[in-house]
């Protein structure tokens, strides 16, 4: 980078002293101070964006403490405020205004030098502890043992957007919300409408267990490091589909996999290749759920998913 050439007049030598000025009290502070302090360089393998405006981070945490559930359909009555899980609190962006709550907590941390660090800031609350380790060989109970409702929070590491929410949807219905960030084409992805090329299999198993609201877009300079693109809060709020069963939900979950798994464009042959029932009977297992067989799987609703389970009669 070019350096501007040193200025001898006493105003802009003055200027020019005060903005290094400003330049040390920026490396001593906020997220780049503190990374220095620690001696830790991001890393971009464990998505280690760090959210730097405490005024989004503040909205996050009252998003998970405090919001409706008007994104679950059927819900009769908001969940009794119970223990909160946070993924990844890295520098503890979001943890003191969640330990601050009052309500049992607990922080799943890989970086162990964050781990370290948060652990520091979470001494004054009896009720908060930080678990070293992968979120995803975690289980919910060990976590946080009870039956208490559980919300998840998390400025999720974007490399395992898709495994953690399905880790928070395998955990059972202890977890009634999870309020998350992730950048903007994931979330785009998560919540995309079939025909688009968004869609895939993630956005069926998705609609099958939960209902999912985007809540509101954060840019990137929010965060240290950088990111170079936006990102998207959402709120994920599980719950089985309406007027489907167990089994249907498992069937639809085989047959989309079965369906999405290879390159072939029609559904007959896709399904009849991934069920090993032929193209002929898959073809015929369309046509009964009212889904025309030429048609290509991403373009597929999870209604007819579910009319294609029903029709294939596998659904126990
Ligand atoms: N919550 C902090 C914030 O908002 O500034 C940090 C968010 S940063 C996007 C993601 C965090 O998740 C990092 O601290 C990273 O070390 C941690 N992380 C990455 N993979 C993880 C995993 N599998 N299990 C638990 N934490 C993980």
């Amino acid at each position: 980078m070019n350096r501007p050439a040193p200025s001898f007049t006493s105003k802009a030598t003055s200027v020019t002293a005060g903005s290094v000025a400003r330049r040390e009290t920026r490396a001593t502070t906020g997220v780049a101070g503190t990374l220095r302090a620690l001696d830790v360089r991001p890393s971009r393998r464990l998505g280690q964006n760090f959210l730097s405006d405490p005024r989004v981070a503040e909205r996050i945490a009252a998003l998970a403490l405090e919001g409706d559930d008007a994104a679950a359909p059927g819900a009769s009555a908001p969940p009794a405020p119970g223990p909160i899980l946070e993924i990844g609190p890295g520098l503890g962006a979001l943890t003191e205004h969640l330990a601050a709550s009052g309500r049992p907590f607990v922080a799943v941390e890989l970086d162990l030098r964050l781990a370290e660090h948060v652990e520091s800031l979470l001494r004054p609350y009896p009720n908060a502890r930080v678990v070293r380790g992968d979120i995803l060989d975690q289980g919910l109970d060990a976590l946080l043992p009870g039956s208490e409702p559980v919300t998840v929070v998390a400025n999720l590491p974007y490399v395992i957007t898709s495994p953690a929410i399905a880790w928070v949807l395998e955990q059972g219905p202890r977890v009634t919300r999870a309020a998350l960030m992730t950048q903007r084409e994931v979330a785009q992805r998560l919540a995309a409408k079939p025909g688009t090329k968004e869609h895939g299999s993630f956005t069926v198993f998705l609609a099958l267990h939960a209902a999912l609201r985007i809540e509101f877009r954060v840019s990137p300079g929010a965060f240290h490091p950088r990111p170079d693109v936006d990102s998207v809060v959402f709120t994920v709020i599980p719950r089985p589909y309406p007027g489907t069963t167990a089994a249907e939900r498992s069937a639809v979950e085989r047959i989309v996999r079965a369906a999405t798994g290879g390159r072939r464009k029609t559904l007959a042959n896709s399904l009849g290749h991934g069920l090993d029932i032929g193209a002929e009977k898959a073809r015929a297992v369309l046509t009964r759920a009212g889904v025309d067989p030429g048609r290509r799987a991403e373009t597929v609703s999870v209604e007819e998913w579910i009319a294609v389970a029903r029709a294939e009669g596998g659904t126990g």
